[in-house]
Order: structure tokens, then sequence, then C-alpha cells
């Protein structure tokens, strides 16, 4: 199992980070998390071939996880050598389809001429292939955001999307291999709205999370900095995240 790490940026734009985006690889089999800007060149880069991508998990609406969601469905319509017939399964928080009618209605040529199965604000356990996956809600400010737990080939890798030091985090990551956490802003610039690295470093520690990926950092934000501060509290291995990363679960 390969943890691939394809958009590590926030919503500033920088010349080496595309927005949130990152896969777990087993096999032939993607699973993605978050689709930014920039997410669909990084897959093509990474071999992960973005067109017959069958699983898309969505931790919320911000443009920053969602904005190459039009050219992959463009692509998908239309792009693709032989026609994609493959199902696409979204898993998204509440306000997807609000949402997606408005896409439509702006761009009708992202409306999937494939079958398109949404999964749209559930809680809980499911199975996509030989992996199963949770959805917990996580506070982002006034948005909903879903973290995600996916465990495959008996390992387990969890993601906060954007998040606030939400306690509920702990079940989430609780025992995993890797634990991929946002961390937009040192603990002087700390917001509600996001994790902190002193409160992350308590959770990956209270969690007894393996090891830990930091992601989602502002342009702004000392990453040594960040990763000082989560030390104090955790012991585990730390990795600041960067584009094109590829790590063994
Ligand atoms: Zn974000
Ligand atoms: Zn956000």
């Amino acid at each position: 199992v390969k943890l691939v790490l394809l958009g590590t940026g926030t919503l500033v734009p920088e010349p080496n980070r595309a927005s949130a985006g990152i896969a777990v690889v087993h096999e032939e089999q993607v699973y993605l998390f978050d689709v930014g800007r920039g997410v669909l060149g990084r897959m093509a880069e990474a071999g992960l071939r973005p067109l017959e991508l069958e699983y898309l998990h969505l931790s919320h609406l911000h443009p920053d996880h969602t904005c190459d969601l039009v050219p992959m469905l463009f692509a998908m319509n239309y792009g693709a050598k032989p026609e994609r017939a493959k199902t696409l399964h979204v898993t998204t928080p509440e306000g997807f389809h609000n949402f997606f009618d408005h896409l439509r209605r702006a761009w009708r040529w992202v409306e999937p001429r494939f079958p398109f199965h949404v999964r749209e604000a559930e809680e809980g356990e499911f199975s996509e292939g030989p992996a199963l996956l949770q959805t917990l809600f996580l506070e982002h400010g006034t948005m909903a955001n879903l973290g995600y737990r996916i465990e495959i080939a008996g390992k387990t890798v969890a993601y906060t999307g954007d998040t606030g030091p939400a306690d509920r985090l702990l079940s989430l990551a609780r025992g995993v291999d890797i634990l991929v956490a946002e961390c937009s802003f040192s603990d002087a610039k700390a917001e509600a709205a996001h994790l902190s690295p002193t409160r992350l470093g308590q959770i990956a520690s209270a969690a007894e999370c393996k090891s830990l990926v930091i992601t989602h950092l502002y342009p702004e934000t000392d990453p040594d900095d960040v990763e000082r501060s989560v030390k104090r509290s955790y012991a585990g291995e730390v990795v600041l995240a960067r584009d094109g990363m590829e790590i063994e679960v």
C-alpha cells in the first residue's frame, strides 16, 4: 500500500504545490481524497491514470479541495479512450447535490456520461473494492467537512481534510499507520477552523498514530516551527508533505 501526496498546498498559489489531494494506492486500485487545483496533473505525473479513477472522496467543498473535479469529469466524458464505462463513486459531505447542480448548469459538459454514484453526508463505514472506509464529520468553521479512514491490505490511513481541533479526530485516527493531517498555521497564528501544531501533536500522540504526515501549510507557516511544536507531544515519525512524495504505508 502506497500513499501518494499529489497536492500539499492550500488556496494560495505556490510554484511547487498543487492544492489539496492525496491518493492511497493498492495494486491497481486508486483511492483519491480531494481533488484541488493541480491534482489531476499530479495524478498523471504519478502514473495514476486519472481518467480511470473509480473512488473519489471529498472532505469538503472549498475550491482548494474540489477545483479539479471540473476538468476531471470533462476529460472522463470526452478524453477517455476507449470511452469510459466504469462507475465513478463519489463520497462527499452535505451540499454536494446543490453544488453539482450549479456546476452542470455552468458547464453542461461535466454531466457524467458514465455511471455516477454519490454518497452524500453519510457518517459510518462502507466498503469499496478491497478497502474498508470510515467517515466522520470534523468541524471546519461553518463548513461541513468529512474526515476519512481507509483500511486496505492490513494498513490504515486517516485523512483530516480541513478541520479545527476536533476531539472526534481522536477516534478516526486511533492506531493508524499514517495520519495525514492539515496544519495550516503555526501556534501563534492558530485559527479555530484549522488544526494548530501543538493540538495536532497531542491528538496524534493520544490516538497512538504510528506516523504523521503534515500537509496544507500556508506559505507563511514555517515548517520547522510546525515540526518542533508537533514533536513536543508526539514521538512518532513526522513527515512534512511535499507534492509528488510517495510513502510506503
Ligand atoms: Zn483547504
Ligand atoms: Zn477548507
